[in-house]
Parts: structure tokens; sequence; C-alpha cells
């Protein structure tokens, strides 16, 4: 049989607290490039757990696997996504406390796939009545509908998420699930108008017009060419390899049904996406792209907007016209080309953006704990985030803001929750806690989101401003109030070596995980994200009963504006923040392995970066900071009875009074080790490696 220590030399450690140098980022990707090349894909700090995508279908996925994993505890199998699953289901059951388990990581590094194994792990192992397998159904099968809406081909990941997903799974006293919650974040709707060399826009376009049935894209008036179709084409990347439309088109078509859309639910959705499409092909005449547009100018494609849409033709005058009230006066002014198409595309935008949150809502309604014929109430959650992770492109704008906001906000409560949570148990077991140092990033947070004096405020500012307020304008005043501010650093304030790398139009912001450069071209207009009034009310006249749940009329009898896209962003934030707050986390760090999508491909620079911000070096001296190791007496005697003649075959005693005898018959130094209330402390691996060791001979 092979030593333990030739094992360990092979495949590296299962926990990285067990790394005798854990200090060093060298040692700790050599033990992750180890365990890859083994395909061993997961590792632990402690209890997070990290995974690197193998871009390759692992047979450790299967029902045996999780028959594996359940009800079993967390070191006495190797690490894997079922292991964090079934503990978080045990701790929801036992100690009756709602879970929730965090999933981040760049694009592509395999976040949604994690939470997917989760679920299906959970629709696998958990019991199951007949109507409980219908709430099953339902939860697995609101992911493909949301993929088909909320997915694109990226140049970085072929279905990559974007919009960021938390999901409640509901479980009833007898640990059943019976229901669901879904809440979305931030969509990116810019997609809809316009997509980067490459990518595509989402993946629902392709497969209605790959896979519809020839009737229903007769009824549409589409034809089964996406270079039809202006939005579609922009990425000039039609078809992917990886994907097949047409079947995936029957895998969302039967979703719908299971989650249970009508036929004429069915039918008034995809009208809405067809004439998405239509809409992106409206021209407008003129040469000159000064010239007013006049309403003999003829629009192409419009009446096929109107049609699917049912929405006459007040659309047309709306598209080409602005309506004022000047004195109460309706006035119409008339729109210039750029004015006109860029009303085009908001509205656009807006259509799409609000009917994919109209499917989250629809999709609730049908995961609805509602099981025994009444809503309940009384219920145990465990919570999945699938959402975005820092994002640090060539260009980064509105979007790359927000989002690398966001994760700020999780990087402070992951602190907090494993700091806080090293601390409780300390205090629980009786062991005195040593502080640890660490970057506290709350400083960055406050930067942004503060009030009257964040970014976000200081941006909603120049929003509301009227006369001449613009982007740049923008950038001139966060230099004026946040310009001292050690995280935040413009052209005009930074030294000779930075100014070289930075454009007159951006700021940079220095976050935990990184300095990222933001252009604000664009920030004002994202952040108020307007939509003419007049196109507003077209919606609301429209006969697709789905639109005018987007579009409604109090909306329009509301003197408040809206509020803006940031604003609202900061506050689902803050919400999200008190749902994860009051549960009790569990995180699974993804990442991902190579930039090529290739497996077996372990790129090391892109992998220390990843490394550096999901913050594990950090996280793992937390860890380390007291004790690398620490088991229950119950779980250590038994493992470890056999190498002591006094606590082998039984020991009768008090558990800590076992774990006493066989820790001083191995030799423990006092030093090496500390007795809780009811776990042992192992201050290094090394010490614990010698018992394992024993354990082979
Ligand atoms: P994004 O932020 O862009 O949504 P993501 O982190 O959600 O990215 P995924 O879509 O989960 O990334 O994964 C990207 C691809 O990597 C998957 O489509 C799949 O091909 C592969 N992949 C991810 N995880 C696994 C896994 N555990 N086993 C096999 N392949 C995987
Ligand atoms: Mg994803």
């Amino acid at each position: 049989m092979e030593s333990a220590l030739t094992a360990r030399d092979r495949v590296g450690v299962q926990d990285f607290v067990l790394l005798e140098n854990y200090t060093s980022e060298a040692a700790f990707i050599e033990n992750l490039r180890k365990r890859f090349k083994e395909n061993l894909i997961y590792t632990y700090i402690g209890s997070v757990l990290v995974s690197v995508n193998p871009y390759k279908d692992l047979e450790i996925y299967t029902k045996n696997h999780m028959e594996r994993y359940r009800g079993v505890n967390f070191y006495e199998v190797s690490p894997h996504i079922y292991a964090v699953a079934d503990n978080s289901y045990r701790s929801m059951r036992t100690e009756g406390k709602d879970q929730c388990i965090l999933i981040s990581g760049e694009s592509g590094a395999g976040k949604t796939e994690a939470s997917k194994k989760i679920l299906q792990y959970y629709a696998v192992t958990c019991p199951a009545s007949e109507q409980v397998q219908t709430v099953k159904d339902r939860l697995l099968q609101s992911n493909p509908v949301l993929e088909a809406f909320g997915n694109a081909k990226t140049l970085r990941n072929d279905n990559s998420s974007r919009f960021g997903k938390y999901m409640d799974i509901q479980f009833d006293f007898k640990g059943a699930p019976v229901g669901g919650h879904i809440i979305n974040y931030l969509l990116e709707k810019s997609r809809v108008v316009h997509q980067n060399h490459g990518e595509r826009n989402f993946h629902i376009f392709y497969q209605l017009i790959e896979g519809g049935e020839e009737d229903l894209l007769r009824h549409l008036g589409l034809e089964r060419n996406p270079q039809q179709y202006q939005y579609l084409i922009k990425g000039n990347c039609p078809k992917v390899s990886s994907i097949n439309d047409r079947s995936d088109w029957k895998v969302v078509r039967k979703a719908l049904t299971v989650i249970g859309f009508s036929e004429n639910e069915v039918e008034e959705l995809l009208n809405i996406i067809a004439s998405v499409l239509h809409l992106g092909n409206v021209q407008y005449g003129g040469e000159d792209s000064n010239a007013c547009i006049t309403s003999d100018i003829q629009i192409k494609y419009l009446p096929r907007v109107t049609l699917v849409l049912s929405v006459f033709a007040c659309l047309h005058l709306s598209l080409t016209f602005l309506s004022l009230c000047v004195f109460h006066h309706q006035l119409m002014s008339p729109l210039n080309l750029e004015q006109a198409s860029s009303a085009r595309d908001a509205l656009a935008k807006a259509v799409y953006g609000r009917t994919f949150t109209w499917l989250v809502n629809k999709i609730n309604t049908s995961l609805t704990y509602t099981v025994y014929t009444r809503t309940h109430t009384n219920y145990s959650v465990i919570g999945l985030l699938d959402i975005y992770g820092f994002e640090v492109f060539q260009h980064n704008s509105f979007e790359q803001f927000c989002i690398n906001y966001c994760n700020e906000k999780l990087q402070q409560l992951f602190i907090e929750l494993t700091l806080k949570s090293e601390q409780d148990e300390y205090e629980a077991e009786g062991i005195t806690w040593e502080p640890v140092q660490y970057f506290n990033n709350k400083i960055i947070c406050d930067l942004v989101e503060e009030k009257f004096k964040g970014i976000i405020s200081i941006l909603d500012e120049e929003c509301l401003r009227p006369g001449d307020a613009s982007d740049l304008t923008f950038l001139e005043k966060l230099e004026d109030t946040v310009g001292g501010h050690p995280h935040f650093v413009t052209h005009k304030l930074a030294d000779a070596k930075t100014r070289k790398v930075m454009g007159r139009d951006e700021f940079r912001l220095l976050h935990y995980a990184g300095e990222v450069n933001y252009n604000v071209n664009g920030f004002l207009d994202k952040n108020n994200d307007l939509l003419f009034r007049n196109l507003k009310e077209v919606m609301c006249m429209s006969e697709n009963k789905i639109l005018t749940q987007c579009f409604n009329r109090e909306e329009l009898s509301d003197k408040k504006r809206p509020d803006t896209a940031a604003t609202q962003f900061k506050a689902s934030l803050a919400k999200l923040m008190e749902i994860l707050m009051s549960k009790e986390p569990s995180y699974v760090r993804c990442i991902k392995p190579n930039d090529s999508k290739q497996s077996g491909r372990f790129d090391e620079v892109l992998i220390r970066h990843q490394v550096k911000y999901l913050g594990l070096m950090e996280n793992l001296r937390v860890r380390r900071a007291g004790f690398a190791y620490r088991r229950r007496y119950e779980v250590f005697l038994q493992r470890y009875k056999s190498l002591c003649p006094g606590t082998w075959p039984n020991w009768d005693g008090k558990l800590s009074d076992g774990v006493s005898t066989l820790v001083k018959h191995l030799g423990y130094k006092p030093e090496e080790y500390k007795m809780g209330r009811s776990k042992i402390f192992i201050r290094f691996p090394k010490t614990l490696f010698a018992t394992e060791d024993a354990l082979e001979t």
C-alpha cells in the first residue's frame, strides 16, 4: 500500500489548513496544481470549498456519489460540492438555522454549475411525496428557463450568466423541498442591443429562431436566420460549437410547461421576444444625422413590431417624436436620427429587462410553497447565491463598477462572518481568541456607497442636475469630493507612472482585489436608465398582458422620479446582505484554470490572480491563526482510538478524558494542542500528520 506521505506528495493536502507553509502563495498554488492534475478539483480551507473548473465531465456526480456524502461528516470523505450541500442541509435540520451557500468566482469559473449540482443533490437525496416531486421538478426546470433568457455566449464563457441570482430553497419539517424563491440582480440589458465581437445576445433569441416550429415563426413573422436581425449580428457569432440552440429550445419549451406557463402566456412571451428582434430592425430614413425625422419617413419593420406587440401605430410616433408638456400644453418635438435610434434601443432594453423580471416573478409564483393547498410560512431555508465575480477588463464601465462594488460587499460579509464564526467557536469552546490582522475593505464600500459623499451619491447628483451635467463633470465632481481618498485616483491626481496607464476620462478604484480603471463614458445615461414617457404610455396600451404587467399606469402617474440604476442596485445589495447575515453561511470559491476553456491546462498566472482576489490566502491565515485543525472529541477518538491501548477498542469514560489519554500516549506536547468543551484544537498540521501516519503503519 502507498504510504500516506507519498500519497500526500502526489495529491497534496485536501485541506489547505494542513499546509505546513500556510503563508506561502506558491505552496498554496502547488497544492491546487497537484490535485488538479489528479482530477481532484475540490479542496477545503477549513469549511470553505475551493473548486477548480475541470472543463471536462468527471465521473463524480453520480447517484452513488450523492449517497456517499449523505449524512457523513465533512472530513470523513474527500472534499466535494455534495459535502457542502449535505453539511448545510444537516445543519439546517439539526440546528434549525437557515443556511446559505455563497458561490463566487470569475466568469467561467463554474459558479452556475456548482449551484446546479447543489440543487440536483437536494432533488435526488431529499425525501419526496408526489407534491414535493412537482416542486423539485419546477426548481430544476427554472434553470434552463432563466439561462435561456439571462445567459449568453461571451468571450469568457459560452454560457455566461448575465445576471446575479439568489435562490432560496424552502424545506418543510420533514426536510422535503417544498418551495423556492428567486431574486435576480442587474441583468446586463445592454446586450439586447449590442454585443462585442465574438459574443452573442441572450440564448433565447437563437433558440427561438433555430428551434421554433415553422408555424410559430410564421406567426411571429420571423425568418430562420439570425443574420437577418440587427440585434443578433453585432458580435458576428451566431453559432457556437458547444451550444445546440435547436435542442435547447425543446428543453426550454418543455421547462416552461413544467413551471406552469399556459399556452397563452408562452405565446405572449414569444411575441415580446420576436418584437425585440423586429424593433432592432427598425431603421430611420435620411442621410443627415442631424436631420429631424418627420412622420412621412419610411420606418421599415415597424409594422411587424406593432403587430406582435399589439400597440398600434402610436409606436411610430413615439419612436420619432418626443412628447413634452410645456405650460400644460402637449408639444411634439421631433427626434434626430441619433436620438430616435437611442429611443428605439432604450425601448428594446426596457421591454426585455422588464420581461425578464416578470419571468422571475412568474417562476416564483410557481415555486410558492402551496403543497398543502395553502401557502405555508413555516419552513427552513437554504439560499444559493450565484453572482458575478470581480471583473477587470481592458475597458471597464458602469456595469463593472456595479459588479465590483457588489464583490466588495460580499468580501466584507465574508470577512465579518468568517472572523466572527472563528471567534464564536473559540468562545463557545472556552479557548482564548487571538485577534488576526486583516484588511477590512469597509473603507472601499464607504467610498462607493456612503450617503452624500460616496461615488453613487455624486453620480446621482449629476444625473439630477439640470444644465451642463455630463460624464466628465461627474468625474470632476468626484475629484473634488473624494479626490483625497486613499483608494481613489484619477489621471489628474495620479503619479507619473500611473498617469501613463490611465485615460483622462477614467477614475481608478483600488479594490481589495486589485486596481480597476473605470471609464466614465456612459455612466450618466446608464445610471439614469430613462425611457421616454410616451414610449411607456404606448407600452401600457398594449394588448399583450405580460407587457401591461411590466409597464403599468401607476408608474406614469407617479410624479416622483424613479431611483437611478446604481441606487436601486445599492438598495438591493443592502437587502441581500441582510438576507445573508440572517443565515449560516458556507462558501464555495470557484477558480478558472485557463482562459481557453480547455481541460488539463493549469495557467499559474491566471490562478494566482484569482487566489488573490478571492482572498484565499487571507482566509487561510484567519483559519490558521489559532489552530490548524479541530475535531469533535467523539470523531477524533473514533478515528485514532486504535493507536492507544487505553482507548482501544472502546472508551467508556468522558470523551474529553479519552482524548486526553490518547494524545498523551501519542506524545503531544502541551503547546501543540488545546482541549475545548467539545473539541480538540491542534495547532500544527505536522502533529496531525504524524498521527495519521501512525494509523497507516
Ligand atoms: P459566469 O460568471 O460567466 O456565469 P460561471 O462561473 O457561472 O460563469 P459556469 O457557467 O458554471 O461558469 O461554467 C462554465 C463552463 O465550465 C460550463 O459550461 C462547463 O462547461 C464547465 N464547468 C464548470 N464546472 C464544471 C464541473 N464541475 N465539471 C465539468 N465542467 C464544468
Ligand atoms: Mg454563471
